[in-house]
């Protein structure tokens, strides 16, 4: 296995947040979730949770998954989306650097192979969750736009994606 598929390649790919069920994770000893918010559970300008969000998150409560939110956005974005699923989070998280991770993982009083990272970019959320030993599903991003880093590393993550499935390692449709 290359460097690249070891680090760049998530363990699951799939459209949405919603194609992630709760029966599935449980199926592989999955306890906790660490998620990316922006692009991930809603679009980056999308203030609040949708109603298709509550609902996800209740969904995972009811089977007892523990989530944090765990985003490179900051204080006043990250809080006022967490506070209102009544759920915690970490801002400010610098991933793909392994503080946060671990932090969540202490919160949720989970070790690391009960925990799975999930979010729509390669370079931070996939990255991050592989090299610090967690299992990790990537979501296409919610809407096409994105800020300027992010758009720098779209381009870096295109070539990654396009790369996998060349070798047959993601079954990807867009
Ligand atoms: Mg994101």
């Amino acid at each position: 296995m290359g460097i690249f598929t070891k680090y760049f390649l998530p363990n699951e790919y799939v459209q949405s947040i919603f194609d992630i069920k709760p029966e599935h994770l449980k199926s592989k000893n999955i306890k906790a979730i660490i998620t990316d918010l922006d692009n991930t559970l809603v679009g980056w300008d999308v203030k609040d949770p949708t109603d298709e969000v509550r609902t996800w998150f209740e969904e995972m409560k009811e089977q007892n998954i523990t989530v944090t939110i765990v985003s490179n956005n900051n204080q006043e974005r990250v809080a006022s989306f967490s506070s209102t699923l009544n759920i915690d989070y970490i801002f400010k998280a610098r991933k793909p650097r392994g503080k946060a991770f671990r932090q969540a993982s202490n919160l949720m009083d989970v070790n690391k192979s009960e925990v799975v990272v999930i979010g729509d970019q390669m370079l931070t959320d996939v990255f991050g969750g592989n090299r610090n030993g967690l299992y990790t599903i990537m979501v296409v991003p919610v809407k096409k736009t994105d800020g300027l880093v992010t758009k720098f590393n779209r381009l870096i993550e295109r070539r990654f994606l396009n790369y996998f499935k060349r070798k047959g390692l993601i079954n990807w449709e867009e």
